[in-house]
């Protein structure tokens, strides 16, 4: 599903075929989940073929890598570089991406030696999570701030996504809202969350959230259609029959929740600000302009 026989990916200084490529078995990113990644996407625009927020990405995951002081040393430039030539050799155009830094073989629980590159990328088709998401408030919280750097997109930290996201689908939901440990909205297995009322725009204050490149986005969308937002923490009560709410994220782009513990959300999708900003969004990520859509703000 993600590779074939042609299938090419970057790991360890040079592109080799994703089918005999492999990894040691002694590995503390293996053993205790010590590894960081990103998750990018590019679309093929009229532009040609574009990394969507590609330094914005790469940055980060050089940040998550110092976070977690692992040794690192691409630079964004050259990263970028490698993707865009990883995408060619695979003939890509819209894609997900999935660059993974993992250590060198080390079972003690000291900081990394040595680390190494992998970049893997696959054709996506918005697989994530359709419009209309059914979401529970998860029975797990969110890892605590002072346990882990929770601002760092490292592997380990998904053990609890996996949890949670699990925990929703057996239960009949598409997915979890996860709490902080103070009761407070953080957000979802693998996307960020807002909600609306009265034409405004409202979400978790960062603490407990990986900060998302797309959230970012969101502010950058809002600003641009003057439409107010704000960040702040919020019970899940508060959300419960708002007028929309939303996830954001790279995979998820932006998706429309239907419920939150099966409380509707009050408006129609398309009448509200959300679906306006979830247009605006797949017009950016193609290069579209998007500013007649703040005409339909006021109409
Ligand atoms: N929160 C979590 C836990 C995530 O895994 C993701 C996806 N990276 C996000 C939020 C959204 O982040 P971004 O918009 O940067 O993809």
């Amino acid at each position: 599903m993600y590779y074939n026989e042609k299938t090419m990916l970057y790991y360890d200084g040079k592109f080799q075929e994703a089918s005999t490529a492999s990894t040691g078995l002694y590995g503390q990113s293996l053993h205790y989940g010590y590894a960081v990644f990103e998750g990018i996407k590019s679309y093929k625009t009229k532009n040609g073929t574009k990394i969507f927020k590609a330094k914005e990405h790469y940055d980060r995951l050089k940040q998550s890598a110092e976070l977690m002081m692992i040794p690192f040393d691409y630079s964004t430039e050259e990263m970028i570089d490698l993707t865009y030539k990883l995408l060619e050799m695979n003939n890509l155009g819209n894609a997900y991406i999935r660059p993974l830094v993992i250590c060198s073989p080390n079972m003690s629980l000291s900081k990394g030696n040595k680390s190494s590159l992998v970049i893997e990328a696959w054709s996506w088709d918005n697989g994530y999570l359709s419009d209309h998401a059914r979401i529970m408030t998860s029975s797990f919280e969110r890892p605590n701030p002072k346990a882990f750097k929770i601002e760092a997109k490292a592997s380990g930290h998904y053990v609890n996504s996996i949890l949670a996201s699990q925990e929703a689908k057996d239960k009949g939901f598409d997915e979890a809202m996860l709490l902080d440990g103070n009761g407070n909205v953080a957000e979802s297995s693998g996307a960020n969350i807002f909600y609306e009322k009265d034409s405004k725009l409202y979400t978790p204050a960062k603490g407990s959230i990986l900060p998302g490149i797309t959230r970012a986005t969101m502010f950058e969308i809002c600003d641009q259609l003057g439409i107010y937002y704000e960040e702040k923490f919020f019970k899940p009560e508060e959300m419960e029959g708002a007028d929309a709410g939303f996830f954001c994220g790279t995979a998820a782009e932006v998706v429309a929740l239907e419920s939150l513990n099966n409380v509707p959300f009050k408006l129609k999708w398309e009448n509200s600000v959300s679906a306006l900003i979830q247009k605006a969004y797949r017009h950016l990520v193609f290069e579209e302009d998007y500013s007649y859509l703040k005409q339909e703000l006021y109409v």
